[in-house]
Order: structure tokens, then C-alpha cells, then sequence
């Protein structure tokens, strides 16, 4: 079979029987829209993230939305977050009425730089708005601090993240909310869409359930605006079989991660492999390589049919969406605009299998097997 981008089959094999074992059952009981696995699900993501609550939502944009709503962000606002993202995280704090202030990123880790922080800061900055990138976590101790200096609220985006560690604490634990997204390329995926909240705050918990349905404290009785922005039943379930898995898969990227590190070893003069800071453990939801070489990389890629993404051509600040609105943009964001001209992803995966690796590093640099 041809090398996949994420190779979501193997999983899908070793798993059938508890997958459709748990979709079954679902049809069975027939309650398709909260149904006991959605709550059986957020127990247990709750206890694997070590957060007090866990919100399953209906995808990670939704989740991000209802973040940004329980924190009443509003016209006016301002959010200070990262260029280099995908478009949801500024989308939802635009679709607010917000203005969303981008910082530059830390040329290493791609993810917000700290030190940009505190200078992006006035009367008007209501909450700071990391994304973990390529799934490892942000600098979040610094970016606490200088919240925890201000008043602000943290949401994490960590929809890359999910099952990361951050000092030894997940990814959706370290901030006053954390958002993650089970998309089925994720590191924890569905078979749809589907995403989850977490925080310790009982208040925004409560607030941020009844955001996800319509507002309402009881039924038909709408205290606040909300969305419809729960997870379906059968997603729950389906992520209950894969959950499973999923531990030894985060393991298994290690596996893959460090493979892809050897190969690449002799050729760290044309391509930087992703540093990992050494409190961190990534997922890997990409293995982002760096180059200035992207264009040759890419013909020897797709010359030998291996599939590649960009994450991301281009920063969230040059998006028309954001370019060309009123809330255009003033920091200096070259580091970001750099890597979006020089990063480069390659397959991953838990169940890449190291043949793969090599045929795809075999084609990267054009040498014969
Ligand atoms: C995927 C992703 C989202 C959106 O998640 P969906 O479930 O697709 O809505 C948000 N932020 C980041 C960083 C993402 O990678």
C-alpha cells in the first residue's frame, strides 16, 4: 500500500471489533445526543488529563468558541495569540467581535514567544490565547506568569497537543481552560468531528456546559447566548474504543519521532529536525521539518508519490481574512512569515513503519536503496 500522510487503517484494523462493538451499542440504546458514553468519555479524559472537568464539544473550533464566550470576550476585546496557527484559533476570537493581537513565535518551537507578550498588553487585552504547535506544549510557566501578572485568563489551544506533557502536567492542564479537537487526523481522533474543554474552575465549567447547549440552565430556560456545540454519542463512543490505544500510541510516536531523527541525522545541513524542549513530550500531531531547500524537497517527494503538508503556508496575519480588516495587524511577526516559507511535514503516525520512514527519507534526498 502506498505511504499514507497519517495512516489511519492499522489502528482501524487492530481495533474493529471494540469500535463496532461500541457504535452497536449506541444504535441499541438510541440516545444518539448525550447519551452515557459522552459522559463516560469526559470521566475519563478528565482523569487522563488531571484536569477537574472535562466539556466534550462538537469540534475544536466550537471548543475554542465556548472558551472564548464563558471568558465573555466580546467586541472591543482583545486576545493576544499566535500567527502561526491554523485559522480556527484566530477565527473564533474574531467571530466574536474581538480583535485577535498576534506576538511572533519562538523560531525553535514554533509556538508563541513569551518575552512578546507582555508589550502586546492594554486596557483592552482580556485573555491570552497559546496554541501547543505540532503537539508540544507552549512555554506556558512564562505565559502563566505574565497572566497571573495582568489578571488574564490562559486558554491553551492544544488541539495539536492532546496527550502531551508539559513538565510531567497534559497538555489541556495547564491553563485556565484548555481546548483540544479529536478531528480524525488528531493525535486522539474521532470518525467526524468532535473536541473537548478542560479546566479546574467549577464556574466556567458550569458556564461553559451551558454554552454548549443553547445557554440553557434547564429546558427551554435561556439564561445566556449559547450554541449547539455538543459531541455526539456515537464520536464518544468511538473515542472510547480508541482511547484504549492511545497511550501506547503516544509512545509509539516517540518510536517514530526518534527514527525519523536518526535518519535525518546526516543531513542536518539541509534540513533542522523539530527540537523538543527537554520538559516536553510532544505527540507529534506533525513531524515539521525546517529547510531552505522546501521546493527540491517537495519535487523528490511527490516524484516518489510520498504525500507532505505545509503547516502553515501562510501566517495567520496575511490571511485576507485578517489582512485586509480593520484589526490589521502592527507587531513585527517575521519569524513566523519565515517558518511558513521554510517548514515542511512529513507522514506520522503511530503505525509508520520504519520501511516507510526510509523509503521517505530515501526520497527526500534523492539516494537510492
Ligand atoms: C484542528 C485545529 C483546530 C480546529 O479543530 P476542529 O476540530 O477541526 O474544529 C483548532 N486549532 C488548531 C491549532 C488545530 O490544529
Amino acid at each position: 500500500m502506498s505511504i499514507q500522510f497519517i495512516n489511519l487503517r492499522t489502528q482501524y484494523l487492530e481495533l474493529q471489533k471494540n469500535i463496532g462493538d461500541r457504535i452497536n451499542k449506541v444504535l441499541e440504546h438510541g440516545q444518539f445526543i448525550m447519551g452515557p458514553e459522552v459522559f463516560e468519555l469526559e470521566e475519563k479524559l478528565a482523569a487522563f488529563i488531571g484536569a477537574k472537568h472535562c466539556i466534550s464539544a462538537s469540534n475544536g473550533t466550537d471548543s475554542l468558541l465556548i472558551a472564548l464566550m464563558a471568558l465573555g470576550i466580546g467586541p472591543g476585546d482583545e486576545v493576544i495569540t499566535t500567527p502561526f496557527s491554523f485559522i480556527a484559533t484566530a477565527e473564533m476570537i474574531a467571530i466574536l467581535g474581538a480583535k485577535p493581537v498576534f506576538v511572533d513565535i519562538d523560531p525553535r518551537t514554533y509556538n508563541m514567544n513569551p518575552a512578546m507578550v507582555e508589550a502586546a498588553i492594554n486596557k483592552n487585552t482580556k485573555a491570552i490565547m497559546p496554541v501547543s504547535l505540532y503537539g508540544q506544549c507552549a512555554d506556558m510557566d512564562s505565559i502563566n506568569a505574565i497572566a497571573d501578572k495582568f489578571k488574564l485568563p490562559v486558554i491553551e489551544d492544544g488541539a495539536q497537543s492532546f496527550g502531551a506533557t508539559y513538565k510531567g502536567k497534559r497538555s489541556c492542564s495547564l491553563t485556565t481552560i484548555g481546548s483540544t479537537s479529536f478531528f480524525p487526523s488528531k493525535p486522539l481522533g474521532c470518525y467526524g468531528d468532535g473536541g473537548a474543554l478542560f479546566t479546574n474552575d467549577d464556574e466556567l465549567a458550569k458556564k461553559m456546559k451551558q454554552i454548549r447547549l443553547h445557554g440553557q440552565d434547564r429546558r427551554y430556560h435561556h439564561p445566556i447566548i449559547g450554541i449547539n456545540g455538543r459531541l455526539d454519542t456515537l464520536q464518544a463512543a468511538i473515542l472510547l474504543a480508541k482511547f484504549e490505544r492511545f497511550e501506547k500510541e503516544i509512545e509509539d510516536r516517540q518510536t517514530v519521532a526518534a527514527n525519523y531523527g536518526f535518519l535525518l541525522q546526516a543531513h542536518t545541513s539541509e534540513v533542522a529536525i523539530p527540537y523538543i524542549e527537554p520538559h516536553n513530550k510532544s505527540v507529534y500531531a506533525q513531524y515539521t521539518i525546517k529547510t531552505n531547500t522546501r521546493e527540491t524537497l517537495i519535487e523528490r517527494l511527490s516524484s516518489h508519490s510520498i504525500p507532505y503538508s505545509i503547516h502553515y503556508p501562510t501566517p495567520l496575519h496575511l490571511q485576507p481574512a485578517f489582512y485586509n480588516s480593520s484589526s490589521k495587524h502592527t507587531n513585527d511577526l517575521g519569524i513566523a512569515e519565515n517558518c511558513a516559507n521554510s517548514v515542511l511535514s512529513l507522514p506520522m503516525g503511530p503505525d509508520l513503519t520504519k520501511q516507510e520512514q526510509t523509503t521517505i527519507i530515501n526520497a527526500l534526498f534523492n539516494l537510492e536503496k
